[in-house]
């Protein structure tokens, strides 16, 4: 039947997951890194492919690549980088904010210090700039050095670009821009674009028709994972921060909040993410405590503690006040009674961030599915469906690895 490799290059390292054709995982290979740059990624790669085994080697029939979002590189004619790449929360392009936006849309996510936008336009003042010929995302270059075909992308690493996601091409805006020929030629995520090369069927003995497919970005493929594709289905990150997604027919973008909305097939994945989150959990509790504190309260008793919890003053979505300050008092001596107010006022928020998604235009909400580090906390879960009043549950795979295996074998039926 062959299975499907899902690789993901996340901010901490990178994974890769093979599924069969039940879906289920039959071999999972991690390698950590911090702050990699292309030159490790490279060699990320082929460690996964070299750590899954000759007998899931053998069976590969198709792989697909998610990276960060907007992380981005420029390369010559050959594919190799001109200097290290910008990493995603890079943003060196601020100087460039007011040019962008006195071209793009109001509300457009290129409208931000760290878009891959901004990074190109940086890159075009450098004297290296003459040299290149690509401009590519980090999940791009990557399918690369597996397919050899340069100048690709997908439009969901191509959000941050400035590609039109409503009428699937480059809006003329960005083609009047002196650099449009270095951008890469947008396909569907999960677009079948070449078999592997035939030096890594020699060197890693995977079947010369496996197809290597376009891929995503590491947040869309972890919403993936979780299976979520109807219409106002959702899933919440509780990670350290809180983020959250919720597919919706209509397509909503607030740069005031920070809201944007990704294409998935025929409908939208509207989000936003808070600055709260398991964070400040973690500065005042242990993990032990948090598992065990948390068991002994009663979720569905309601703590009248109303705090805002933050590390540091400023939120953007649900609420915009870059001087919002953090709200952790009055602190009661209980330990339990704090964590439980601190539960009920994260949980608050997550009501209030798909009040104001849905205020904005998207769908109704209809179920949440929980990802991260405190989704696996049974009494939250309690707190947060008295919150939000639909059904909360636990995704059963959140590994954006997962979700691009998925992507791979084409069977992530809202992209049909
Ligand atoms: P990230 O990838 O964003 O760093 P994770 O998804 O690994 O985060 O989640 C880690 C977070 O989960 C920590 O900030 C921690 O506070 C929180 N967490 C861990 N265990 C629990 C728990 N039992 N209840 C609530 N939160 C938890």
């Amino acid at each position: 039947m062959g299975l499907s490799l899902g690789i993901d290059f996340g901010t901490s390292g990178a994974r890769v997951i093979a599924i069969d054709s039940s879906k289920n995982i039959v071999a999972e290979v991690h390698y950590p890194f911090t702050n990699a740059n292309f030159q490790d990624w490279q060699k990320a790669l082929f460690y996964l492919l070299d750590n899954l085994g000759d007998s899931v080697r053998s069976e590969l029939k198709s792989i697909a690549i998610n990276g960060t979002s907007s992380t981005v590189l420029l390369c010559d004619n050959w594919g190799n980088p001109l200097s290290e790449a910008i990493l995603y929360n890079d943003g060196r392009g601020i100087a460039f904010l007011e040019a962008i936006k006195a071209i793009a849309p109001p509300h457009h996510p290129v409208i931000s210090a760290t878009s891959s936008l901004a990074k190109l336009l940086w890159w075009s003042e450098q004297e290296i700039f003459s040299q290149a010929r690509y401009f590519l995302s980090q999940a791009d270059w990557l399918a690369f050095l597996l397919h050899g075909k340069l100048g690709i992308s997908d439009y969901h690493n191509a959000l941050k670009l400035g590609y039109d996601l409503e009428n699937l091409c480059y809006p003329q805006w960005l083609e009047n821009l002196p650099m449009f020929n270095l951008l890469p030629e947008i396909f569907a995520p999960g677009t079948a674009i070449d078999t592997i090369k035939p030096d890594l069927v020699t060197r890693f003995a995977i079947p010369k028709d496996c197809l290597i497919y376009t891929g995503t970005t590491d947040s869309i493929a972890a919403f993936l994972a979780s299976g979520a594709n109807s219409l106002g289905a959702a899933v919440t990150s509780l990670g350290s921060t809180l983020v959250l997604k919720l597919l919706s027919s209509q397509k909503v973008d607030d740069s005031n909040y920070g809201i944007y909305s990704h294409r998935l097939g025929n409908l939208w994945l509207t989000g936003g993410a808070s600055n709260t989150g398991g964070a400040v959990l973690k500065k005042f509790f242990s993990h032990e405590e948090l598992r065990n504190y948390s068991l002994a309260i009663d979720g569905e008793k309601e703590s009248n503690l109303d705090y805002y919890p933050l590390l540091k003053a400023g939120e953007r979505f649900p609420i915009n006040d870059p001087f919002l300050p953090a709200k952790l008092t009055p602190r009661p001596d209980n330990p339990l009674e704090f964590l439980h107010g601190l539960l009920e006022s994260i949980a608050r928020i997550e009501a209030l961030g798909y009040q104001r998604l849905q205020e904005l235009g998207a769908n109704k909400l209809e179920r949440v599915d929980s990802a991260g580090g405190g989704a696996k906390n049974p009494t939250w879960r309690i707190i947060r469906q008295r919150h939000l009043g639909v059904p909360v549950l636990l995704s059963q795979q959140e590994q954006a690895a997962y979700g691009t295996a998925l992507l791979a074998q084409q069977s992530v039926t809202l992209l049909k």
